[in-house]
């Protein structure tokens, strides 16, 4: 399984940091989690196959976090030449069908018929919807929208589990627990915190309950690169840490 952080911003635009997006490759699956602004330019920039992106999976409704899922619909239709046939899975929480059929009231009917067939999955939390070629996709409600989930990615053996946004929830900590990436959000310093969001000693707080074999922080609003991340986290987490930035890579 392969990951790359494609978005590791947030709506506080920056050159640095396009909106929410990350790209998951394993086996014939290409995932994309969430795709905020920025992200479909991130892929092509970076020369990654996202004609053959296979899944779609919205972590909640801020804009930040979709912005660009129409925007790579219209690419399949008509920014590549044959057209894209093969069919997308688009996966998210409850209410995911409505904002796509809000999107179509908006954009067009294009949206939910491109030309290929899409499927939309509303995932529920707690049972593992699978993807293909061994590769699951599962789901766990947290603190930041109604309809906010976490998403946990299995590969055989391999799991890495991604917040989307969230404040701080130990239940989260725990079912992140044994996953050898978990790709956290780490939106604010701790002299900004809100309950919708984490700080940077939260996301070691839950990094100390999950024991991943590697915590990698996104979501990052300017302030919070104002401060010393490593060591805010290393209060709680001593493991292996990376900041995460555009186009930044791991094998899982
Ligand atoms: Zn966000
Ligand atoms: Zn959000």
């Amino acid at each position: 399984m392969r990951l790359t952080t494609l978005g590791t911003g947030t709506v506080a635009l920056t050159p640095g940091r396009a909106c929410a997006g990350h790209l998951v490759e394993a086996g014939d699956v290409r995932l994309l989690l969430d795709c905020g602004s920025g992200v479909a330019r991130r892929l092509a920039e970076l020369a990654l196959p996202w004609p053959a992106i296979t899944h779609v999976a919205l972590t909640h409704f801020h804009v930040d976090h979709h912005g660009d899922l129409p925007t790579l619909l219209f690419a399949w239709r008509y920014g590549i030449l044959p057209p894209r046939s093969a069919p997308l899975a688009i996966v998210g929480p409850a209410g995911t069908a409505d904002l796509l059929g809000r999107l179509a009231a908006a954009y067009g009917t294009w949206i939910l018929e491109p030309g290929f067939p899409v499927t939309v999955t509303e995932i529920a939390p707690g049972e593992p919807l699978p993807l293909g070629g061994g590769v699951s996709l599962d789901a766990l409600k947290v603190p930041h929208t109604a309809e906010s989930v976490a998403y946990s990615v299995t590969a055989g053996a391999r799991r890495l589990v991604y917040t989307g946004d969230t404040g701080f929830d130990p239940a989260l900590g725990a079912w992140a627990g044994g996953s050898d990436v978990l790709l956290c959000e780490c939106s604010l310093p701790e002299a900004m915190a809100i309950p919708e969001h984490l700080t940077p000693e939260q996301c070691g707080a839950l990094a100390e309950l999950a024991r991943p074999g590697r915590l990698v922080l996104t979501h990052l609003y300017p302030p919070a690169e104002d401060v010393n991340l490593s060591a805010a986290v290393a209060a709680r987490y001593s493991g292996p840490l990376t900041v995460a930035r555009d186009g930044w890579q791991t094998d899982i």
